[in-house]
């Protein structure tokens, strides 16, 4: 039979780590392991709308018609374009013939319309009835 003496010598050594484990509420109970938390939930969503990114605007080309292409510009004088093919210069451009026009190239872009884009003006118009040195004939 234990005494009340000898519990109190024996229980600064052996028992005081046990006793005070055996007290703590933060010993973790043999098992699976506890399930964490639940997360908070998450924050309320403003009421407010948020306001729309900004969207590219078109380029300016397509908000308006194109330029027309001056035929004193370096790039129109070089390749020798002009408004009008019966004014072109057939002495300087040989392979110019009668009936060549943009409306009938293969790189005129305008259709049937009075003007439009050709690649080689980027961004500007050329006249349907102009002509220039790089005229491709229409195929198709
Ligand atoms: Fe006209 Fe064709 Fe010359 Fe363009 S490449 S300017 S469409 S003739």
């Amino acid at each position: 039979m234990t005494t009340r003496r000898r519990f109190i010598e024996i229980l600064p050594i052996a028992g005081s780590a046990a006793w005070l484990s055996a007290c703590s509420k933060e010993t973790p109970a043999p098992g699976p392991a506890p399930t964490p938390a639940p997360s908070p939930s998450p924050a309320p969503v403003s009421a407010t709308p948020m306001p729309a990114a900004a969207t590219p605007s078109p380029p300016a080309a397509a908000a308006g018609p194109l330029t027309m292409v001056d035929e004193k510009d370096p790039a129109a004088q070089s390749l020798g374009y002009v408004s009008d093919a019966k004014r072109s210069d057939a002495a300087r451009f040989k392979n110019y013939a009668s009936g060549q026009a943009c409306n009938n190239c293969q790189l005129y872009g305008g259709g049937t319309a009075a003007s439009g884009p050709c690649p080689l003006f980027a961004g500007r118009a050329v006249a349907s009835s102009g002509w220039c040195s790089a005229y491709v004939k229409k195929t198709g």
